[in-house]
């Protein structure tokens, strides 16, 4: 049978900047643009949000309360999902890979603030098979309970996985399930990785 692939979605398929959320999210708010940059991308609020355990509405409130920001949260939303760009290659990578027939899915630490703007925004989002967010799961990579939710969405489990991560910790626990896990640090290295276990 056929692999299915795995793709993380930051850093593989989308660059993100949490320092344009930041400069944005300052000019109404009582911190500097520095110290709001290493909390929007490292808060414990975050995890908290991504896992599932903080809705929008309650993401907006803390992290309102945390920092001193004015602004209602269509507007807080607005600025901080607007930090992504998309990457060509990988992308392109997993056109090919669909032209092909093979099945892929989205298995990402996110929010649904970013997952709104990223399907909104770019439209080869739309192209998978389905879509595991960490937000929905109620885990986060790399916690097992993740890679089981995707393993039972994708009907495969083992080998039978392709899975692309740019971080190493993610990768190990893929690795540890058996699939065929490859770190992704250029798209370069990723085709090559690629080629040894398809054919391109
Ligand atoms: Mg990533």
């Amino acid at each position: 049978m056929a692999p299915v692939f795995i793709f993380d979605l930051g850093k593989v398929l989308v660059d993100f900047d949490y320092s344009i959320a930041a400069r944005k999210i300052a000019a109404r708010s009582a911190s500097a643009p520095a110290d709001l940059h290493a909390f929007l991308g490292s808060s414990p609020l975050l995890v908290e949000y991504e896992s599932g355990r903080l809705t929008r509405q309650g993401f907006y409130q803390a992290v309102s309360a945390a920092i001193g920001f004015h602004g209602d949260l269509t507007e807080f939303g607005s600025f901080f999902a607007d930090i992504f760009s998309e990457m060509p290659e990988t992308i392109a990578l997993h056109a090919e890979l669909r032209r092909r027939g093979f099945k892929t899915f989205i298995f990402s630490n996110t929010n649904d603030l970013a997952i709104e703007h990223v399907r909104r925004n770019f439209p080869f989002f739309g192209g998978f098979d389905g879509y595991l967010f960490s937000y929905e799961v109620g885990a986060m990579k790399p916690q097992p309970e993740i890679y089981a939710a995707m393993e039972k969405m994708c009907g495969r489990s083992g080998a039978d996985l392709i899975y692309l991560d740019d971080r190493a910790e993610n990768i190990a626990a893929g690795a540890a399930r058996g699939w065929r896990a490859i770190l992704h640090e250029s798209p370069a290295k990723t085709r090559m990785a690629l080629s040894s276990l398809i054919q391109f």
